[in-house]
């Protein structure tokens, strides 16, 4: 569902050039989970933007289910993104002034769905929040946060999601809550799942890790998924 080749990332600011990505190749079956681990500053972060076509990659090619990134302009991949793409942020990105039930609304009603309303209270009650969808960003706690930010990556029923750091930050009981809701929607969607993550017992529960290291992929094995 996504091929990366010899993709490389510089960052151009203030006539400064800084490569931060060099070469990067791998692909992802279909309904599989993989994590990317590294240390701080290794390119994780860059490199799941470009996957999610966030942003374009400066030199090689980029595949998304079955659609090439590398020409398209911003319109044409927000248009891929909607369709086809969930991204959680690290730091959630929730937008602030709006509830936790607009928020999941947002992207639904973009999409110019009916019944935007009920849908987005399933998807919250979905990620055990029914209760909450009234509460802002700000009255909710970051696992409760994080869980309406999953919520708005399901919105459009993704074939491919994408999660920085989804349990960075939070308490050992929540980040087992959040593991469990990822991990149940790939294995009964089929939804796959590319996780960058510094928590080596998640990265342990997928069956591929890749590591990065200075830019650059040092390994990338398969792994005998560990229970959840
Ligand atoms: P962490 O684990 O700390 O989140 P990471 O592996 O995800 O780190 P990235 O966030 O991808 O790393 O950053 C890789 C490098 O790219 C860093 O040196 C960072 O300073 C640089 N970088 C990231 N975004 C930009 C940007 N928009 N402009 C310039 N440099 C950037």
């Amino acid at each position: 569902i996504l091929s990366v080749k010899d993709v490389g990332k510089t960052y151009e600011s203030a006539g400064n050039s800084l490569t931060v990505l060099h070469r990067i190749n791998f692909d992802v079956e279909a309904a599989s989970a993989v994590s990317i681990v590294g240390p701080s500053g290794s390119g994780k972060t860059t490199l799941l933007g470009l996957c999610a076509g966030l942003d374009r990659a400066s030199t090689g090619s980029i595949v998304l289910n079955g659609i090439c990134l590398d020409t398209l302009g911003e319109d044409d991949r927000a248009g891929v993104r909607n369709q086809y793409v969930g991204f959680i942020f690290q730091n959630f990105q929730l937008l602030p002034t709006l509830t936790a039930l607009e928020n999941v609304r947002v992207p639904l009603e973009l999409r110019g769905e009916r019944n935007s309303r009920n849908r987005a209270l399933e998807l919250l009650d979905k990620v055990g929040l029914a209760d909450r969808s009234h509460h802002y960003p700000l009255q909710l706690s970051g696992g409760e946060q994080q869980r309406v930010s999953i919520a708005r990556a399901f919105s459009n029923s993704p074939r491919i999601l994408f999660a920085d750091e989804p349990t960075g930050n939070l308490d050992a009981e929540t980040s087992d809550t959040i593991e469990r809701l990822l991990f149940d929607l790939n294995k009964d969607m089929g939804t796959t799942l590319v996780l960058v993550t510094h928590d080596m017992d998640l990265a342990f529960k997928t069956q591929r890790i890749i590591r990065m290291k200075g830019g650059a992929v040092v390994s990338d094995e398969v792994t005998q998924p560990k229970e959840l």
